[in-house]
């Protein structure tokens, strides 16, 4: 069912579901950017519209509601473990359809990735729903078309256009109809702003054959990446943590277990016992980070991991742009066949 919401009726909306979810959305943080005098959009909690940023791609994305950059998981002591308590609030993120399709990479590594369900993950998810953002126009860097992540059909409970001066939605869950309908939002067609084009644009090599290890194309990031992993922290499917143990005492006998959040591109990733590492140098480290999204992962699952939300183009202090490492994949590929 589609409505059309002046803000205050939109306003209306946010304020009832406010009652029994946690609002997340894309905000807009004035002067908190990376850079001296430079903003930066990053998830927080909102109450109302006006503190949601619907017109600027989000910087980060909304990946660490779900996978917190640091987690507790567990306290120990000589004979005693307690699971970490987590917010048991329920909460409703709102996302764009490429961070939709995001959503089920890392579900897809958390609870449907062999025999095991992680049981912290499970938690956490169980409590979250979606709203879909539609995207009018495409941002710099996106390339979200040629990933087939540029519309989303289910798995959210309205979608959301944003216009000048009033909302439109169309409303899915069943539950919300009566929210909707008691602010006195006209009912009308809505469909889910999605993007056809964007500027850039990949093609993803259907097989890389092995020989793509060998090729001189990685040698270049031996210089140019500095290996800072900021790619990593910004993109929404990565999923590699490390566990770590804070102690309380000396005796190392009581203390918590941590699930921190890892790069494949910064030192130490690849260290093993006894001091080896594997992937030394930054190049090697990039050829990993991109077979992985755009080959491995799709070997195992059948689809590709990046959603080409461009976002780890967006942040590299070095300008390397993925993008144009999966072109320079794809024409290696053809020049070996
Ligand atoms: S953000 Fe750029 S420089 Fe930093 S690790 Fe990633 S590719 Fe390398
Ligand atoms: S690899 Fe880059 S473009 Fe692909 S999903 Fe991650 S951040 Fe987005």
């Amino acid at each position: 069912m589609g409505y059309s919401l002046t803000r205050s009726q939109f306003d209306q909306v946010l304020s009832e579901l406010g009652k029994k979810f946690r609002l997340y959305a894309p905000v807009l943080k004035t002067g908190e950017g990376r850079f001296t005098d430079t903003d930066v959009v990053i998830y927080d909690f909102v109450e109302n519209s006006s503190q949601i940023e619907f017109e600027k791609k989000s910087d980060y994305s909304f990946k660490e509601i779900l996978t917190p950059l640091s987690q507790t998981l567990f306290f120990f002591t000589e004979k005693v473990i307690k699971e970490a308590d987590i917010d048991d609030s329920e909460a409703i993120v709102f996302l764009r359809s490429c961070d939709m399709h995001a959503v089920k990479r890392l579900d897809q590594v958390y609870l449907n990735n062999g025999r095991h369900v992680d049981p912290f993950y499970k938690k956490v998810r169980d409590k979250i729903k979606f709203v879909l953002i539609g995207c009018p126009a495409s941002y710099e860097d996106c390339f979200c078309v040629s990933m087939g992540s540029n519309k989303t059909e289910d798995g959210y409970l309205f979608s959301l256009n944003y216009r000048e001066d009033h909302f439109e939605a169309d409303v899915k869950n069943d539950d919300l109809k009566d929210i909707f309908a008691s602010t006195g939002a006209a009912v009308k067609d809505v469909t889910a702003d999605y993007v056809t084009e964007n500027e850039v644009k990949v093609t993803v090599p259907e097989e890389v054959p092995l020989s793509i290890y060998q090729n001189d194309l990685w040698k270049e990031y031996d210089k140019r990446c500095v290996a800072c992993g900021r790619c990593n922290l910004v993109c929404p499917t990565c999923t590699c943590f490390t566990m770590q143990d804070a102690y309380y005492t000396d005796n190392g006998k009581v203390g918590e277990r941590r699930r921190v959040g890892a790069s494949c591109m910064i030192d130490g990733y690849s260290t093993v016992a006894g001091g080896g590492q594997y992937r030394k140098k930054h190049g090697e480290r990039m050829r990993f980070k991109v077979l992985h999204k755009i080959s491995d992962f799709r070997k195992r699952y059948g689809y590709d991991m990046c959603v080409g939300c461009g976002r780890c183009d967006d942040v590299c202090p070095e300008y390397i742009s993925f993008s144009n490492i999966i072109n320079k994949v794809n024409a290696a590929v053809k020049e070996e066949k």
